[in-house]
């Protein structure tokens, strides 16, 4: 057994070489009067006789005593076609004026990166569209004691903008200073409203069986569990209410539609929708970005929707 350069590539026989690779044995090499520049670049085991060929590149070859000006021709010849091969790319077949180190041009990767904005932004615009095509659909969204929280202001409205609630909610628990910085809904501002456990029966009449869309919907399917559990206790009939409601998120579609690439996350940057705070607005805002994004639909996309 041949000790194997096993890091190398391997080829089973000559007639894999093709023509093309610019790889020869040193006896070939040594035919044109040349012998290896550097070291191996692959090889050839023929196993039935466990032969070990090396393989050297026929642009690095130099050559073995004098040249000819047919064995300066034969290596410029291979030099000129390994650098013409380097800088080939293989996706549009143009010859760049640079190597290609990352598998296509950058006028491919571009293109490539450009199709994939196109497309994300497309898919977002159709499932904004189709969301406004149906008869099922009301925005929702709550203004927050704190991040994980209870409820001190609840709006819902339809996709014909219609005002279907909205409502301050007394938490019965205290508004954290943050949170009231940014929304500016004072406890005694909400000292008065009702409690969520009078509106839940309301609730459950307008918001189950539909699909309920939120600006990052975690947030407020998060806080409409845990007002039920508090309503309900831990239990099958709070799981059983908040399953009725089809949450659907904006931010994620919203985000792709914007298209602005995190580097970090190599994922759509998560974009603010710039709402006032107030939870009807916030719905206003949420319908009206809904809006402008199916109205960016194109033709292919479309296509694509008649398809699905
Ligand atoms: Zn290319």
């Amino acid at each position: 057994m041949s000790a194997i350069p096993t890091e190398l590539p391997r080829y089973d026989w000559f007639d894999q070489l093709g023509e093309d690779t610019g790889l020869r044995t040193r006896t070939q090499l040594s035919r044109e009067g040349l012998k290896p520049g550097a070291g191996p670049a692959a090889y050839i085991y023929w196993k039935r006789r466990d032969a070990l060929y090396l393989l050297y590149r026929l642009d690095e070859a130099v050559p073995k005593r004098r040249c000819t000006e047919a064995q300066l021709a034969v290596l410029r010849a291979a030099r000129e076609k390994a650098e013409r091969n380097a800088r080939t790319c293989p996706i549009c077949n143009q010859v760049r004026p640079y190597r290609i180190y990352r598998g296509t041009c950058h006028e491919c990767e571009q293109q490539e990166f450009d199709d994939f904005l196109a497309s994300a932004r497309n898919e977002a615009a159709l499932w904004a569209s189709n969301l406004l095509q149906r008869s099922d659909v009301l925005f929702v969204d709550f203004e927050s004691t704190s991040l994980d929280g209870y409820a001190v202001e609840l709006g819902i409205l339809d996709l014909g903008g219609n005002v279907i609630l909205d409502t301050l909610i007394n938490p019965l628990a205290r508004i954290e200073e943050g949170a009231e910085a940014i929304h500016g809904i004072s406890q005694a501002m909400v000292a008065s409203a009702p409690t969520f456990a009078t509106l839940v029966d309301r609730l459950a009449f307008l918001l189950h069986d539909k699909i309920v869309v939120a600006y990052n919907s975690d947030f407020d399917s998060g806080l409409m569990h845990r007002e039920i559990v508090r309503h309900f206790g831990e239990n099958l009939r709070a799981l059983e209410w908040c399953r009725k409601i089809r949450w659907d998120d904006a931010m994620e579609p919203y985000s792709a539609y914007v298209g602005d690439r995190s580097e970090y996350h190599d994922d759509f940057r998560w974009q603010r929708l710039g709402g006032g705070h107030r939870a009807l607005g916030d719905c206003r805002v949420l319908l009206e970005t809904l809006q402008r994004m199916a109205a960016r639909l194109t033709p292919a996309a479309l296509e694509q929707s008649t398809l699905g």
